[in-house]
């Protein structure tokens, strides 16, 4: 039996894909800092299930939280670093510690979760590693600088983990959801275009990791869009988004993927 351990696994995708990898069998490791939650996924999904409390931006804390998934579970097959969060941020008020937040937890906490699986699966000589970023690393997204520029730099780090790791046996993911609701998205007053649900996105997510796919980006009209808005110029970009960029005054929270 596999065995997968998630970060971010206490609420919204982490916790889907979590759900839907141990409905097909695998055992599965849950990692957040909410720990009721987490003991209660335990409780309810039965056997092959464990979890431990951490906080992805404490380097020790996750290695320990690893370790003793592992030793419960058995050696890690695939290790998902999707624990992130997503703060509004508008560039003219800018604030160092919103920014310094974002990237703690959304790069460092990836850092952290690779850093602690690595070196076990390269010393068996296989293993899979793969990340959540998002479609809003795609471009710099108005009043999201922190947050695009976090999953920018994700998808970047694990485009040149994935040619480094190849030859070692090692796969490499980098995941690019579009709109999908949870926690992250649930106070948005804005149409969120081709939103889905979790489970929905959960399975296209396994699919796709049981493929070893090396990125998986959807809904696949939200793949197209931003493959296009990519390739804008920049004087075309910075007219059509500054025009259509959405932000909730009321709670500033995430609103782009
Ligand atoms: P949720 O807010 O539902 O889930 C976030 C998860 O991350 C929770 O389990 C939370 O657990 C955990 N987490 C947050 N901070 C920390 C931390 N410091 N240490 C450990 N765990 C932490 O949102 P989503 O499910 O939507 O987000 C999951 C990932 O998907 C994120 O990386 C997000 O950027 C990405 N994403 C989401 C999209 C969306 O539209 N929803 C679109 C594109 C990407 P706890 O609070 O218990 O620690």
């Amino acid at each position: 039996m596999s065995v997968a351990i998630i970060t971010g696994a206490s609420s919204g995708i982490g916790e889907a894909v979590a759900r839907a990898l141990h409905s097909q069998g695998w055992k599965v490791g849950l990692i957040a800092r909410r720990g009721e939650r987490l003991d209660a996924m335990c409780v309810e999904l039965g056997e092959g299930v464990a979890h431990a409390v951490a906080d992805v931006t404490d380097q020790a804390g996750l290695e320990a939280a690893m370790a003793q998934l592992q030793q419960t579970l058995g050696p890690c097959d695939l290790m998902l670093a999707n624990a992130g969060i997503g703060e509004a941020h508008d560039g003219s008020k800018f604030d160092v510690a919103v920014s310094t937040k974002v990237i703690q937890v959304n790069v460092i906490g990836v850092i952290n979760a690779v850093g602690a699986v690595l070196p076990g699966m390269l010393e068996r000589g296989r293993g899979h590693i793969a990340v959540t970023s998002s479609v809003a690393g795609f471009r710099g997204l108005p009043k999201f600088g922190a947050y695009s520029a976090s999953k920018a730099c994700v998808t970047t780090l694990f485009e040149s983990l994935r040619v480094d790791l190849r030859p070692r046996n090692i796969a490499v993911t980098a995941i690019h959801p579009g709109f999908v609701r949870s926690e992250l998205t649930a106070d948005n007053r804005f149409t969120m275009p081709w939103l889905m649900d979790s489970d929905r996105a959960a399975n296209i997510i396994v699919r796709g990791l049981k493929k070893q796919k090396r990125v998986i980006t959807f809904p696949w009209q939200m793949a197209w869009l931003m493959g296009f808005v990519k390739l804008l110029p920049n004087w075309l970009y910075d007219a059509a988004v500054g025009r259509a960029s959405p932000v909730n005054p009321k709670r500033e929270k995430s609103e782009h993927p």
